[in-house]
C-alpha cells in the first residue's frame, strides 16, 4: 500500500466519476456491473424491456414480461422486473464505445498497479465473447481485449519514466480442468493435448497457477499474435460433442511490471479477461448424456460463482468458498479482494430468452453489492536494496569517522594485531583474577579477541588428544610385535599342514586311479570315441593323472564336499569330490538312460567314422580333378606348340583326348558332389546326436543331483548322530554303502527297460577278472597315517567307502 496516496491513476478519476486524484485506492468499492443488449435484428418484439438512461449515476433496465409468458412464469402476479446497472449499452452500441466506458478506466488502473477484472456473464448467444475478444469480420468489431492490448502498448510507449515488462497468459477451464492454449509446444487437436494447468495455494493463501505460461510480448504486435494463437487453440479444440467455447471459461491475463528508473520499487498489476461459460440452467438444456453432465458442470462452478458472490454480498461472512470450483479459485483476488472489477451482463433479451435475462440481471444486482478493496501491488527489487543499502553502509562509516576522528577500515592493521596479540598473552598469563583484557570500543578489536581466544582453546584441545593417541599407539605397538610372532607361528604350522595334506591327497588319487581303473573296464562297452568323451570323463581324466599335483585347493574342496553332501555342481565344468564322481559314476552307468547313450555313442562313432572315410574320399576326388585339369592344361600346351611349327586344320578341330579328360572330370565332380551332400546330411546328424547326448547327460546330472540329496536327507534321518557328529566322513562312508543298496535297485530297472543289454558288462568275462583283481585294497594299517586324528579318520572312512563300492561291484559281476 506504500505510495498509495501519490499515485495518480488516471483511470480511477474515471471510475470515480471525475473525482479528483486516487485517493480512494484504499477505500472499499463496489464492483461495477453494466449491461449490454444484443441486436436483435427481425426478432425485435417491442415493449419486451426498456433502458431508462435518466437516473444521473445508474441506469435501469426493465424487462416486462408478455402476458402469455407470465402465467407459466416465476411470480405471475408481476409484470416487469426493474434492474439497475452502472450503464446500459443498448443494441446499437459500438464496441469502441463499450470500450471506453467499461474497458479502458480499468486498463489505466492495471497501468497505475492496480489489478483489475473484467468479466462477461451470460446466456450462449448473448455476445459474451463478442463483447470480450470482438466478432471475427470487421476491424470495428474489435473487443475489449485487443482494444485493450492496443490502449496498453499505446500508453506504454508514451510513458518514459517507468521501465515496463509485459506478458500476457490465456487459460481455458473446462470441466474443472485448466488447459493453457498458449503453449507453444503443443498443437492442439484437442484440449487434452494442452498442458494441464493446476492450482497451487502458498502459506498466504495466494493463488499460483503451476503449468500456465507467461509469454513475454514487447509490443501490440506480439501481444495480437498470442491472443489469435489462443484462440485458434481453442476453436482447434472444439468439437460438436464438446462446444468448450459455450461449455468453458476463458481467462485472458495482461501481466504488467514496472519500475521507475533507479528505483528499487517495482509494481506489478494484472488484468484478466473473463470470458464464461454459457449461464444457462440445466433444464433449459435439455439433452441427456455426455452433454447433460457437462451442462452441469458449467451450471455448477457458476453455481459455485455465485456462491462466492452472495457470501461475499453478505455483510459478515468470514468464510468464502472460493476454493469450490476452480474459476472461484482463479478470480479469487478479483472476486473479493485486491482488485478493481467490473462486470458486463450479456442479455439477449426477446421472448424465448426472458427466464434467463432476468437470471442474468438478478446474478447481476447481487455482483454488484460485492466491495473489493484494490491496492497498487508493489514489491522492492532485491538487487536494487543492496545498492541502496551500501551507500547507506558508507554513510554511517563517513559519520562514525566524523565522530571518532578515526577513518576506519574494516580490517585491523598488522601493528594493530601484533599489539592484541600481546595484550591477549599477557592477560592470559596474568594469575590475578581480577586482571582484565582491555582493547578500545572498537568491535573489530573486540571480535579479534574472542577469535583468538577461540583458536587457543581449540588448539590446546587438539594436543591434549594428540598427547593421549600417541600413548594408544605405544601400545599398539607392542601388541603388533606379539601378533606378529604368533602370526609367524600359525603361518609355519599351516604350511605343515598343507604339506600333509598334500601327501594324503596324492594318495588318495593313487587309490582312486586303482578305483576307476576297475570300473572303467567294468564299463568296458562304453569306452567311447575319443572325441565325444563326455566331458565329465575328461574331467575324470584329468584328476586321474597321476603326474598331475593335487593342489591344495582341490584338497580342501575334498575335505569340504564331503561336508556340504547335496551341492553338486551342475556344469560338467565344475568340479566334483572324488566320492561325489565315484557314485557319479555308479549312478551314470546304472540309470535307464546311459542305454541310450551308448546306443546314441555307438551310432556317433559310426558316423564319425563314415565322416572320416567320406572327407578321406572327397580329398581324393578333389585331387584328381585337379590332376585332370593340369593334364587338359598340358595337353592345350603342346596342341598350341604344335600348331606354331605346323599349323593345320586338324588343330582347329576337337582334341578327343582333350574331350575325354573333360568327361572325366565332369563324372568325378558328379561323385564329388554326391559325396559332398551326403558328408553334409552327416555333419547335421552328428550335431544333432551330439545334442542329444549333451541333453541326456544333463537329465542323469540333475537326476543324480536329486538322488544325492534324497540320499543325504535318508541318512541323516537313519543315522541322526552320524551328521552331527564332528567327524562327519563316517556319515559319508555309511551313505556311499546306502548308495549301492539304491543302484542295486536302479540297475534292476535298467534290466527290465531293455533286458538284451548287459550294462555292467557282466558277460564279459576280462573285465569281471579284471575287477576282482582290483577289489584288493591296501589295508588300513599299511597307509602312512599323519597322526593327526581329523585326518586319518578322514583318510580311513573313505577308504572304507571306496572298498564296499568295489566289493559291490565284484558281486554284481560274479
Ligand atoms: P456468447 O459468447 O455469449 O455465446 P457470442 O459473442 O458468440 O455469444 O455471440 C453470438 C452471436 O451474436 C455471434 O455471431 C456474434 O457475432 C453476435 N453478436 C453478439 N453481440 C453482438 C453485438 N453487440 N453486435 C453484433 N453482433 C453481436
Ligand atoms: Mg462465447
Amino acid at each position: 500500500r506504500r505510495g498509495a496516496g501519490w499515485v495518480a491513476c488516471r483511470g480511477y478519476r474515471c471510475w470515480a466519476g471525475g473525482a479528483a486524484g486516487c485517493p480512494a485506492a484504499m477505500e472499499k468499492e463496489t464492483i461495477r456491473v453494466y449491461a449490454r443488449v444484443k441486436p436483435l435484428g427481425r426478432r425485435q418484439q417491442a415493449g419486451i424491456y426498456s433502458v431508462d438512461d435518466d437516473e444521473k449515476s445508474l441506469s435501469s433496465l426493465e424487462i416486462v414480461v408478455p402476458r402469455d409468458l407470465a402465467d407459466g412464469f416465476v411470480n405471475n402476479k408481476r409484470e416487469s422486473y426493474k434492474f439497475k446497472f452502472q450503464k446500459i449499452f443498448d443494441q446499437e452500441a459500438k464496441q469502441d464505445v463499450v470500450f471506453d466506458s467499461i474497458a479502458k478506466p480499468v486498463a489505466e488502473c492495471v497501468l497505475a498497479g492496480y489489478n483489475g477484472t473484467i468479466f462477461a456473464y451470460g446466456q450462449t448467444g448473448s455476445g459474451k465473447t463478442f463483447t470480450i475478444t470482438g466478432g471475427a469480420e470487421h476491424y470495428n468489431d474489435r473487443g475489449i481485449i485487443p482494444r485493450t492490448l492496443s490502449y496498453i502498448f499505446d500508453q506504454l510507449q508514451k510513458d518514459s519514466s517507468k521501465v515496463y515488462t509485459t506478458h500476457v497468459s490465456y487459460l481455458e477451464i473446462y470441466n474443472e480442468c485448466g488447459y493453457d492454449l498458449l503453449d507453444p509446444r503443443h498443437e492442439a487437436s484437442r484440449l487434452e493435448d494442452l498442458p494441464k494447468v493446476t492450482i497451487m495455494e502458498d502459506p498466504d493463501q495466494n493463488i499460483h497457477l503451476k503449468n500456465l505460461s507467461l509469454q513475454q510480448a514487447t509490443n501490440e504486435e506480439e501481444a495480437l499474435n498470442l491472443l489469435f494463437f489462443g484462440d485458434t487453440n481453442r476453436m482447434i479444440a472444439e468439437t460438436p460433442m464438446n462446444q468448450a467455447s459455450t461449455r468453458s471459461h476463458c481467462i485472458f491475463t495482461i501481466h504488467i511490471s514496472s519500475k521507475e528508473p533507479g528505483s528499487a520499487i517495482i509494481r506489478r498489476s494484472k488484468l484478466h479477461l473473463v470470458d464464461l461459460a454459457g449461464s444457462e440452467r440445466v433444464a433449459k438444456t435439455g439433452v441427456g448424456g455426455h452433454l447433460l453432465t457437462e451442462a452441469k458442470y458449467i451450471n455448477l462452478s457458476l453455481h459455485y460463482l455465485e456462491q462466492v458472490i452472495i457470501a461475499l454480498a453478505e455483510k459478515n461472512r468470514s468464510h468464502i468458498p472460493y476454493r469450490n470450483s476452480m474459476m472461484t479459485s482463479v478470480l479469487r483476488d478479483s472476486l473479493g479482494g485486491n482488485c478493481m472489477t467490473t462486470m458486463i451482463a450479456t442479455l439477449s433479451i426477446d421472448k424465448r430468452n426472458i427466464d434467463e435475462s432476468i437470471s442474468t440481471c438478478r446474478f447481476a444486482q447481487r455482483v454488484a453489492l460485492i466491495k473489493n478493496e484494490a491496492v497498487l501491488n508493489e514489491e522492492i527489487d532485491p538487487r536494487l536494496m543492496i545498492v541502496q543499502l551500501k551507500k547507506e553502509i558508507q554513510e554511517l562509516k563517513d559519520e562514525l569517522a566524523l565522530v571518532t576522528g578515526k577513518q576506519r577500515t574494516s580490517e585491523l592493521s598488522q601493528e594493530e594485531l601484533h599489539q592484541l596479540d600481546e595484550l591477549i598473552e599477557t592477560f592470559l598469563k596474568d594469575n590475578d583474577p581480577e586482571s582484565t583484557l582491555d582493547v578500545d570500543a572498537d568491535m573489530r578489536k573486540i571480535k579479534y579477541c574472542f577469535i583468538h581466544m577461540k583458536q587457543l582453546m581449540n588448539h590446546s584441545k587438539n594436543s591434549d588428544q594428540k598427547l593421549l593417541s600417541s600413548h594408544i599407539s605405544e601400545e599398539k605397538d607392542t601388541n603388533k610385535e606379539a601378533g606378529e610372532e604368533e602370526l609367524e607361528k600359525m603361518k609355519k604350522l599351516l604350511q605343515q599342514r598343507d604339506n600333509e595334506i598334500n601327501i594324503l591327497v596324492n594318495m588318495l588319487k593313487l587309490e582312486k586311479k586303482k578305483a576307476q581303473d576297475a570300473l572303467f573296464q567294468l564299463n568296458a562297452a562304453s569306452a567311447g570315441s575319443t572325441v565325444l568323451e563326455p566331458s565329465l570323463s575328461v574331467n575324470l581324466e584329468e584328476n586321474r593323472s597321476p603326474s598331475r599335483c593335487f593342489s591344495l585347493k582341490e584338497a580342501k574342496d575334498f575335505s569340504s564336499s564331503v561336508h556340504r553332501l547335496p551341492s553338486l555342481p551342475r556344469k560338467t565344468g565344475g568340479k566334483m569330490s572324488l566320492g561325489c564322481q565315484e557314485a557319479f559314476e555308479i549312478f551314470k552307468r546304472d540309470h535307464a538312460d546311459s542305454l541310450t547313450m551308448e546306443d546314441n555313442k555307438q551310432l556317433l562313432k559310426q558316423r564319425f567314422a563314415e565322416a572320416k572315410c567320406l572327407g578321406e574320399k572327397l580329398n581324393e576326388v578333389r585331387n584328381k580333378i585337379n590332376y585332370l585339369k593340369r593334364e587338359i592344361t598340358q595337353r592345350q600346351i603342346q596342341r598350341a606348340a604344335l600348331a606354331v611349327s605346323n599349323p593345320s586344320e586338324e588343330l582347329n578341330m576337337l582334341d578327343p583326348v582333350e574331350e575325354k579328360l573333360r568327361t572325366q572330370i565332369e563324372e568325378e565332380k558328379k561323385s564329388y558332389k554326391t559325396m559332398f551332400n551326403r558328408l553334409k546330411g552327416l555333419k547335421v546328424e552328428i550335431e544333432h546326436l551330439q545334442l542329444l547326448m549333451e541333453k541326456i547327460k544333463m537329465k542323469l546330472q540333475k537326476d543324480f543331483e536329486v538322488w544325492w540329496s534324497e540320499e543325504a536327507i535318508n541318512l541323516q534321518q537313519e543315522k541322526p548322530e552320524m551328521v552331527s557328529s564332528p567327524n562327519t566322513t563316517t556319515g559319508y562312508a555309511q551313505f556311499i554303502k546306502s548308495s549301492q543298496h539304491l543302484s542295486t535297485n536302479s540297475f534292476s530297472e535298467t534290466t527290465r527297460v531293455s533286458p538284451n543289454e548287459d550294462p555292467v558288462g557282466k558277460n564279459n568275462p576280462i573285465t569281471s577278472s579284471n575287477t576282482t583283481s582290483q577289489t584288493r585294497t591296501p589295508s588300513s594299517s599299511s597307509i602312512p597315517l599323519t597322526g593327526d586324528s581329523q585326518a586319518d579318520a578322514d583318510i580311513l572312512a573313505f577308504l572304507k567307502a571306496r572298498q564296499s563300492i568295489l566289493q559291490k561291484k565284484g558281486k554284481s559281476c560274479q
